[in-house]
């Protein structure tokens, strides 16, 4: 860390700070769960540096006591606009509990990574506080917990549909996905001396306003209606029928403005801002953040989720994928947002600079590695589409999947002299890859940015993410059929033996997923052992807010056809089907082998307990070594 630095240049988190500046009191006070990281893959930082770039006063508290008499919630006194909350880079639920609802012992946003600094529910709590101690500020909610609970969700804690978290936070408003453009609106309005509670047409603002008042006049705006929180409290189809419209609309070039009944008020979602363009998020990015955590955490230790990301570099947002279980999308949105090459470079060059750097740059990254520079060929087509994904069930003939630009930058990061090896930490989309997949070659340089990754991007090993073998759970999770990882391998296999490299490729996998059952984990288990895998990356599916996996978890059907998706829901079966990953492991042959007699799958016994384990070495190596 750099200790030269004077405090001035983090945003500050005390009033001492603050007259340092020369500043007396705050336009702003942004409450995180998470400890202040001035980099840009942190929210906090992010918004506070917008805030600041606006020509305004913005404080910091982060992670807050919420149980003592609350002193730091007043430490930095009233704000003079509003108050700004976020329960930090994750949902805090899913950040304390883990897929079987046990308390995390760490918490990687923490310094030392010790847990218990957040409370559950963290927006909810921080902003009840804030409107009991400060009942006439304004408080506007953000982050991914607040975006992901806008609307009618399920909570797998709780194991209850809840209302949008604007009911139980009493927050005056929340902004959901990334907040760079809503934000600025309001800030300008906010400036021109508009008053908090006229911020009611600006785009991807979410509020409560009474059942009896008229919607705002908004000129082009169309609304949808979902059928009310409580009908769908008494009714799951009507819930999993919301979700869907939800989903589209988040997805849309043009989106609708969403409204459901809850209570006694009308829940109104206003459509969400285009994607940002190149010049938008690189003055995102490009802001002064100092890229470390503030001075006071010196002497609590390190922070391991800046440690994890000190060294890397985030090319883009957004995601195409609409993977069933994930909520990139439906924060981030499905159109990426791309920065460009001199924005990236220039922040190669800081990185360089950093005094810990010994020349590995840990990820060039994004929410999907190869998705950067991505979209439509012709605009007006994806100006009227309303598919979540662009990649499933088939790839759209219309999505340039050309990954040229990608390649060029890749290798103008490896040329660069400081630098000893750029590697890919991101997982990549294989499927994109794969021929048979993805017809869009049209520039045909696939091939060239799998050679490029193997050969110069990888630290030993390449990991993907197939999630399953199951072509029945696969087309749940809206994800390609197993075959194509095999073709995938068959490439990589090939580029490796080329380049005589013994990199090993690391599939994730996931259990209990809707749509998946035992025997389709055992055949799982029994397909990768015959590909010489033994699995360590895997995961149990996590139902998390606003996913269609979740939907599907909670009412057992389709949000798109309405029918019924077997699912299992008791720790019990979710921890057997993650015992099928474990095959190899002496306490579980014996389990299997009954599960599998019982289910008269012979076959299966035969190939995963009985049938020896061959570990599968590259030919070239097999051939050397068998030489020696
Ligand atoms: S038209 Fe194709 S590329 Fe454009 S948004 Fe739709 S699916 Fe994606």
């Amino acid at each position: 860390m750099n200790h030269l630095r004077p405090i001035t240049e983090w945003l500050p988190m005390s009033l001492k700070e603050a007259n340092k500046r020369g500043w007396e009191e705050f336009d702003v006070i942004l409450i995180s769960g998470d400890a202040y990281v001035d980099h840009p893959a942190f929210g906090t930082a992010v918004i506070g540096r917008i805030i600041e770039d606006e020509g305004l006063k913005v404080g910091i508290v982060a992670q807050p006591n919420w149980k003592d008499d609350l002193r730091d919630f007043k430490k930095l006194g009233k704000p003079r606009l509003f108050f700004g909350i976020t329960a930090g880079c994750m949902d805090s639920m899913v950040n304390h509990y883990t897929a079987n609802k046990r308390l995390r012992s760490t918490d990687a946003y923490t310094p030392k990574g010790e847990a218990g600094f957040r409370p559950d529910y963290a927006t909810s709590v921080y902003s009840k506080i804030l409107k009991e101690l400060f009942p006439d500020t304004p408080v506007l909610l953000g982050g991914i917990e607040a975006s992901l609970r806008r609307v009618s969700h399920y909570d797998y804690w709780k194991d209850e549909l809840m209302p949008s978290i604007l009911v139980d936070s009493k927050a005056d408003a929340l902004v959901y996905g990334m907040g760079d453009q809503p934000l600025r609106e309001i800030l300008r309005l906010l400036k021109k001396g508009v008053p908090f509670e006229h911020i009611k047409t600006i785009k991807q603002v979410a509020f409560l306003q009474n059942r009896s008042l008229p919607l705002p006049k908004v000129k082009n705006w169309e609304t949808v209606s979902l059928t009310s929180h409580e009908d769908c409290l008494t009714d799951k189809k009507k819930f999993a029928a919301n979700f869907k419209i939800v989903e589209v609309e988040s997805n849309k070039w043009q989106a609708n403005r969403i409204t459901q009944n809850v209570e006694e008020w009308t829940l109104i979602i206003n459509p969400p801002y285009k994607t940002m363009t190149e010049k938008e998020i690189d003055t995102s990015f490009d802001l002064p953040y100092t890229r470390e955590p503030h001075p006071k955490y010196k002497k609590r230790g390190n922070i391991p989720a800046y440690d994890m990301i000190k060294f890397s570099i985030n090319m883009h947002r957004g995601c195409f994928g609409g993977c069933s279980f994930c909520t990139i999308s439906a924060h981030q949105g499905k159109f990426i947002a791309s920065r460009s090459e001199k924005s990236i470079l220039n922040e190669l060059e800081e990185v360089v600079e950093l005094p810990e750097f010994k020349g590995y740059i840990s990820d060039l990254g994004g929410p999907s590695a190869n998705m950067y520079k991505m979209k439509g060929k012709d605009e007006s087509i994806c100006e009227k589409c309303v598919s979540p994904s662009c990649i499933h069930p088939v790839i759209c003939n219309n999505l340039d999947t050309s990954h040229k630009q990608m390649t060029q930058l890749y290798r103008k990061v490896d040329e660069h002299p400081r630098v000893k090896k750029a590697f890919v930490g991101s997982g990549i989309r294989y499927d994109l890859l794969v021929d048979d997949f993805n017809k869009n070659n049209d520039d045909g340089n696939h091939d060239e940015y799998i050679e490029q990754v193997v050969t110069r991007h990888v630290s030993g090993r390449l990991k993907v993410a197939p999630e399953h073998t199951s072509d029945q759970t696969l087309k749940v999770m809206r994800k390609p059929s197993f075959k194509y990882f095999h073709k995938f391998k068959q490439k990589y296999d090939k580029i490796s033996e080329k380049h005589q490299m013994n990199q090993q490729l690391i599939p994730y996998f996931i259990s209990s997923h809707p749509g998946c059952d035992d025997i389709d984990m055992a055949n799982l288990a029994a397909e990768t052992k015959d590909m010489g895998f033994q699995l360590e990356q895997v995961q149990d599916f996590t139902p998390t807010p606003m996913t269609v996996a979740t939907v599907i978890y909670y009412t057992g059907l389709h949000p798109y056809t309405l029918k019924p998706v077997k699912t299992v829901k008791t720790r019990k079966e979710k921890q057997d089907q993650n015992r099928f990953f474990f095959w190899y492991k002496k306490e579980n042959r014996t389990w299997i082998k009954q599960k599998l007699e019982n289910a008269n799958r012979k076959d299966l016994l035969n190939k995963l307990i009985e049938k020896p384990t061959v570990t599968k070495m590259p030919k070239w190596l097999e051939n050397r070594r068998s030489k020696k």
